[in-house]
C-alpha cells in the first residue's frame, strides 16, 4: 500500500502521517462524508475557532448505525494514511 499525501485543511501544506482530522462522521450538520486533514494541533484550533465546528451538532449515538447501513463510505476511520477519502 502507498501512504497518501495530506493537504492540511486549513494552511494548505502537504504532509504524510495524519494525526489530526476532521470527519463529518460525528456532526449532524453533513449528510456527505468528508475528511479534512489537519498538519498539527495549531491548524486544528485554528480551523475550529475561524469555523465554528465548536457549536457543530454531534451525532447521536443511535445515528451510527444507521449511517454504517448506508454504505461503505460511512464505515468507522481510524486511519487516513492508507484510504482515500474524500475531502472538499
Ligand atoms: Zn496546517
Amino acid at each position: 500500500m502507498t501512504k497518501r499525501l495530506h493537504t492540511c485543511y486549513h494552511c494548505k501544506k502537504s504532509f504524510f502521517n495524519a494525526i489530526y482530522w476532521m470527519d463529518t462522521l460525528h456532526f449532524d450538520n453533513f449528510d456527505k462524508r468528508l475528511i479534512r486533514p489537519f498538519c498539527g494541533p495549531k491548524c486544528v484550533q485554528d480551523y475550529n475557532e475561524t469555523s465554528g465546528a465548536r457549536d457543530w451538532p454531534n451525532r447521536k449515538p443511535s445515528d451510527y448505525p444507521i449511517l454504517q447501513r448506508k454504505g461503505p463510505e460511512w464505515r468507522i476511520i481510524d486511519n487516513i494514511d492508507y484510504i482515500e477519502y474524500e475531502s472538499d
